[in-house]
């Protein structure tokens, strides 16, 4: 038996709230609004101090002004076609105003004259003075409704077509009243204590209905430290579940593989790139499973370290997934892997879509059994019957490009793997501790010694000749280059015929160089073969979809085109940019665009003003929220509805320390506090049916 004190918020459906029913339920799911909880926590967008009042003298044009007056006459005046204007003459001690409501005829019937009303709007900009569709709530007759709309700290809610500001104010009243009080509160009292947090039902109450700017800042706060604890408390757990005990495999962590590799590279490691590498090894030396997270901006060398480590791996007789968000970067692995280790006798395979058939059985026979050393795939490496004979290693490249589910399910592979997760996208550090919270972290700070950065100019489409000639100047000198098109859904097939046409007129435009065309609706074989040829050179010039984003690395390719860059986020860009300026040679990154909007000009302006991927990521967090700057809406677990990666950035450092402490001292939560937190975290999103929510 669920008793009532222990239902969550969450498993109420909102279809049950009085004043809502099924038409209503169905245009709160528009804004995601599936439950009790959802709705309280449907922040409101702003707020309006509705508290002070002045009087009607004082009105001003264009001033937004609360007034109290009484009704000195009203009257309806239809007008053409169903629209209707109601006037009224308002009094006060100190002189008359004009009212007037457009389409709202009701107000004619609901007005006495008499009534003392409390109005808020805007004062017509234009003379004489008036007020032009007020919001309007009568003193003494409404009740309840009474300083629900006016004479307050008011709401403002971010609402769909078809919810009024006014029937929501009242709906949340009435959600206020009859569940936000009673619910359970995760947080136990001598933590809240300990950490100043108002209890749950007040800071409920408080974020819609603040009785003041202090209690709406104090009531905010509570309700972000929440979120953001159950998010860290996941995390923290989630870690301990996974490094929390010691790991099978054992690793003779400076074996001659290793320094044969080091010493078959052509190039020697950057300090940066050696430190890292000591943190890396040292951390899969010891007994208990590495959980780590290896970051740094395009470019860096971090595939050179996961070799490194690969090497120890394969020496001591285990095996490593490694598993890539594209086949084309898993082939380019395979190939630069292959170069490095293959000769030292690791033997390295490739799960390619291609591979089917007897050759497939052959493949995972050979995973089983242990004759394949590292395994290189896409999420197609995740599939039941790629079973591991040894695996101990678990590499994810790109790891932003894979859902938190695709990365458990690579290590549930093995018993207790150790996993490292690159990733070049470079995130803000708020955001780093939300989506890799459970992992620790590496950061290669340098770039390999000789590199430029990139330079980039922004073209409008009647300078894009300029844009050309710069392409043929460095095609003439045998460099190679990218055209990138935007083929935003890859569904949608008339982009990928702007993509052909683009070929065809580039062919025009660029006499003798050889063009490719390179894109994800394409057979994989056809894609490597295009690839192939593009990283030896005998094709010139590649025009692509954005299937080229990540992790691709052809040095000699010094120049890129971008088409229509206004379509994309500023990581993604970032991340394009990162396929040139990858050897000594000067590099640029043509923009061409005609955009206008404001959004979209900031984002292009701030691209162009940097190469700095940290810089850039914050700029795309300020300009586009979390969900888009990682492309990643689906991260649900992510989204956060009070607090803000942007503004809450202490916060979630404090958060986080008391999270991971909290874990630290009792890392399967046993302690009688936290069982109401622990229920929520174990329970399910889904509302609950109603017979078991009463
Ligand atoms: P990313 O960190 O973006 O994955 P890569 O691992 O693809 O970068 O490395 C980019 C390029 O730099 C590769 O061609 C790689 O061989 C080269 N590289 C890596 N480390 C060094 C170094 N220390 N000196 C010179 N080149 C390096
Ligand atoms: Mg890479």
């Amino acid at each position: 038996m669920v008793t009532a004190r222990q239902v969550f918020l969450h498993q109420i459906p909102v279809r049950y709230v009085k004043g809502v029913g099924p038409a209503r339920a169905e245009q709160l799911l528009r804004l995601d609004v599936e439950s009790v909880e959802d709705l309280l926590l449907l922040i409101p967008r702003r707020y309006e101090d509705r508290t002070q009042f002045v009087s009607i003298e004082q009105l001003a044009p264009g001033q937004l002004a609360t007034l109290r007056a009484r009704v000195l006459t009203k009257r309806l005046r239809p007008m053409r076609g169903r629209r209707s204007l109601v006037e009224a003459r308002l009094e006060d001690e100190t002189g008359t105003v004009t009212c007037r409501w457009f389409n709202q005829p009701y107000l004619a019937k609901l007005l006495e004259i008499g009534d003392e009303l409390i109005l808020h709007g805007r004062v017509d900009p234009q003379p004489p003075v008036q007020l032009i569709n007020p919001e309007t709530e009568r003193v003494e007759q409404d009740g309840a409704e009474a300083m629900l709309h006016t004479g307050r700290i008011v709401p403002v809610y971010p609402l769909t077509a078809g919810l009024s500001e006014r029937w929501f104010r009242r709906t949340l009243r009435g959600v206020l009243s009859e569940y936000a009080m009673a619910a359970p509160d995760v947080l136990p009292l001598a933590f809240r204590q300990r950490h100043d947090l108002a209890p749950l039902g007040w800071a409920l109450q408080q974020i819609h209905f603040p009785d003041d700017w202090a209690s709406l800042e104090r009531a905010r706060r509570r309700l972000a430290f929440e979120e953001l604890f159950v998010m860290q408390v996941r995390l923290a757990l989630r870690r301990a579940r996974l490094t929390g005990r010691a790991k099978p495999q054992r690793y003779a962590t400076d074996g001659p593989m290793l320094r044969a590799l080091i010493k078959r590279l052509p190039f020697t490691l950057t300090a940066s790139q050696r430190q890292v590498l000591r943190e890396l090894v040292d951390e899969l030396g010891r007994p208990n499973p590495m959980l780590r997270l290896l970051q740094g901006d395009v470019g860096c060398g971090k595939t050179v370290l996961a070799a490194a480590l690969m090497a120890i791996v394969v020496q001591s007789g285990y095996q490593i997934a490694l598993m890539a968000p594209t086949e084309l970067l898993a082939q380019q692995h395979l190939r630069v892997l292959g170069e490095w280790l293959t000769p030292l006798g690791v033997r390295l395979a490739l799960l390619a879509q291609g591979v089917k058939g007897a050759e497939r059985t052959a493949l995972l026979a050979d995973l089983a059994k242990g004759r394949i050393d590292i395994l290189i795939g896409t999420h197609a490496m995740l599939q039941e019957s790629a079973q591991f004979g040894r695996l101990a290693l678990v590499v994810i490249d790109e790891q932003h490009k894979f859902g938190v589910s695709q990365r458990s399910g690579l290590a549930k592979k093995a018993e207790a793997p150790d996993v490292l997760v690159m990733s070049a996208t470079p995130i803000p550090r708020t955001m780093a501790l939300s989506l890799y919270g459970d992992l620790t972290c590496s950061t290669v700070t340098e770039l390999p010694p000789g590199r430029q950065p990139v330079k980039t100019i922004w073209y409008h489409e009647a300078q894009r000749s300029d844009a050309y000639r710069i392409m043929a100047e460095h095609l003439r000198r045998g460099r190679q280059g990218y055209v990138v098109y935007p083929l935003v859904n890859a569904q949608d097939r008339s982009d990928l015929k702007a993509a052909t046409q683009m070929v065809r007129a580039l062919r025009e435009a660029f006499h003798g160089v050889r063009i490719e065309l390179l894109h994800g609706q394409m057979a994989s074989s056809q894609q490597e073969a295009v690839m192939h040829a593009f990283a030896r050179g005998d094709a010139h010039l590649l025009v692509s979809t954005v299937i080229i984003e990540v992790g691709l690395d052809v040095r000699n390719a010094t120049v890129m085109l971008i088409e229509h860059p206004e379509r994309f986020g500023l990581a993604q860009l970032h991340q394009l940019r990162g396929r040139i300026g990858r050897g000594t040679e000067e590099a640029y990154c043509l923009i061409v665009s005609d955009a206008e909007e404001e959004s979209a000009t900031q984002r292009l302006s701030a691209f162009v003003g940097t190469t700095d991927g940290f810089t850039l990521a914050e700029a795309d967090l300020a300009l586009r929220g979390p969900g888009e700057l990682l492309g990643s809406r689906q991260h649900g677990w992510m989204r956060l509805r009070v607090a803000s990666l942007v503004r809450d950035q202490a916060l979630l450092e404090q958060v986080r320390r008391e999270a991971f402490e909290v874990v630290a001292r009792d890392s399967q939560l046993l302690a009688p506090e936290w069982q109401l937190l622990k229920a929520r975290l174990r329970l399910s999103a889904k509302p609950a049916t109603p017979a078991s929510a009463r």
